[in-house]
């Protein structure tokens, strides 16, 4: 089937935000929708494993259906896959530093907690929904070039590699924006180059340390490793639950391997991983092993956020929207990225019904919504810039300096207030 030739409305990318878009739209009666994406299937790489508290919250459109199981036609209904992570422990060695309890939100939120689960799986449940709205991904359609079309600036010509070609009067999203000359530039604001992280799921070692419901951070001498267990329901086979493992690799390894093994990972663990997880009886009692990688991959990470969230047609009855990914990045510690942009493509639905049917060129709503939005992703990447800071350290280097720090931390994170402070900062809720 070939390509709608114009639509109302572009979605470039169904990744989780591009989906969560469609979803909104259609919600606010914006049916002419076109999503299109340059793979021919969804990534199958796991990388968001948590989804925070206010993207829970986030109600009046579909992406509702997506979390409840109860209300839900959605088979892969979220809150019915996942699991509950009540805790994120922060540990230096077997000793906590700080212990976030998620449980502590009851009084601002029906989910106190952030719920783990795989992206594969909350994809999964996203185009299930737009499947039964009779809403189709378009695969593979490249987007390569954007421009004004030749129709007194009303609407975007969009290119695709396949020549196909659609006037869109909105184009939201997008991946592309360095090709775009409309679309706004981004700022760099910190990049990790000796920090790249490797994710990888294991079956269940033996025996563990670490507690069930939780996610814990252990940091060591500059690096740390990221560890949470997902129930049997979210693995691959769904026979046995699988663990989920990030960590920084050492400078001195050099750039970890694109789809690093059970061998590369299993000698990371032993030499910068918790004590629970080393293969080695010298430093773990319960020695385990890594018998089963489902996947790996490596990531670098980095900083960045766009200029302008949004770009209007020349006459400005049109525009191009960032959100997700293509607004900003940063670190995926603390688990924000898409948990933000599914908060963005939601938030967009409003607005771009607002601008269609009711105040036609009216920017200022765009403009507003950006300048909110652009706001929300600035305090979430000083959040997860100051956590790299915290959690990459290197202990021997500033010795004094870090175990004070250390020690502080230890000291306040016994508070409850503390604790409420942290898990309410990392849920999102003072900037759904
Ligand atoms: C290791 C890791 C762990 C993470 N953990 C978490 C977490 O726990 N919680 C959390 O909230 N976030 C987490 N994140 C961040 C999260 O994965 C991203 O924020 C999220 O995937 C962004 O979704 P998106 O839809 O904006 O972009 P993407 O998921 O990147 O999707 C973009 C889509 O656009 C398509 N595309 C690109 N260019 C074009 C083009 N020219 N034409 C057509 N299609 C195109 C791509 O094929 C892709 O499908 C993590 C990230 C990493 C790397």
């Amino acid at each position: 089937m070939s390509l709608p030739q114009q639509t109302t409305v572009l979605i470039v990318g169904a990744g989780p935000c591009g989906m969560a878009a469609a979803l909104s739209l259609n919600h606010q009666g914006i049916h002419d929708i076109v999503i299109v994406d340059a793979l021919l299937a969804g990534e199958n790489s796991s990388r968001a494993m948590v989804i925070q508290a206010a993207t829970l919250e986030v109600r009046r459109h579909y992406f509702v259906e997506c979390v409840h199981s109860t209300t839900s036609t959605v088979s892969t209904a979220f809150l019915s896959v996942g699991n509950k992570v009540e805790t994120l422990g922060l540990h230096d060695g077997p000793s906590y530093l700080l212990s976030t309890d998620f449980s502590l939100l009851s009084p601002y939120t029906k989910f106190p907690f952030a719920l783990g689960i795989p992206q594969t799986k909350t994809e999964a449940g996203m185009l299930e929904k737009l499947d039964q709205l009779g809403i189709k991904v378009w695969r593979p359609f490249k987007v390569v070039s954007l421009k004004p079309s030749q129709d007194e600036g009303r609407s975007f010509e969009v290119r695709f590699e396949s020549g196909d070609i659609i006037k869109a009067r909105f184009a939201a999203k997008l991946e592309l924006r360095s090709r775009i000359p409309m679309a706004t530039n981004s700022t760099i604001m910190e990049t990790f180059p000796s920090w790249p992280s490797a994710t990888w799921h294991l079956p269940p070692p033996p025996q563990f340390a670490i507690p069930n419901q939780g996610v814990s951070i252990t940091v060591s001498d500059g690096n740390f490793t990221l560890f949470a267990r997902f129930p049997a329901k979210a693995s691959p086979d769904k026979t046995r639950p699988v663990y989920r493992i990030a960590c920084s690799v050492p400078v001195a390894d050099g750039t970890a391997p694109h789809a690093p093994s059970a061998e590369y990972l299993q000698s990371l663990l032993d030499r910068v991983g918790p004590p629970a997880l080393s293969s080695d009886p010298g430093i773990n009692p319960h020695p385990t092993r890594i018998d089963h990688v489902y996947w790996s991959s490596r990531y670098r990470t980095r900083s960045a956020i766009a200029d302008g969230y949004f770009a209007p047609t020349p006459n400005g009855t049109g525009a191009v929207l960032l959100i997700g990914d293509a607004a900003h990045i940063h670190s995926p510690i603390g688990g924000q990225g898409m948990s933000l942009g599914i908060r963005d493509a939601i938030s967009l639905g409003p607005v771009l019904k607002a601008h269609i049917v009711e105040s036609g060129a009216n920017n200022k709503l765009f403009e507003d919504w950006a300048s909110s939005r652009r706001q929300r992703a600035l305090s979430v990447i000083a959040l997860t810039k100051e956590t790299m800071r915290i959690i990459t350290a290197p202990q021997k280097i500033w010795s004094p300096f870090v175990t004070l720090g250390f020690a502080v931390l230890r000291f306040f994170g016994k508070f409850n207030f503390v604790k409420r402070m942290v898990a309410y900062r990392l849920s999102g809720l003072a900037e759904i």
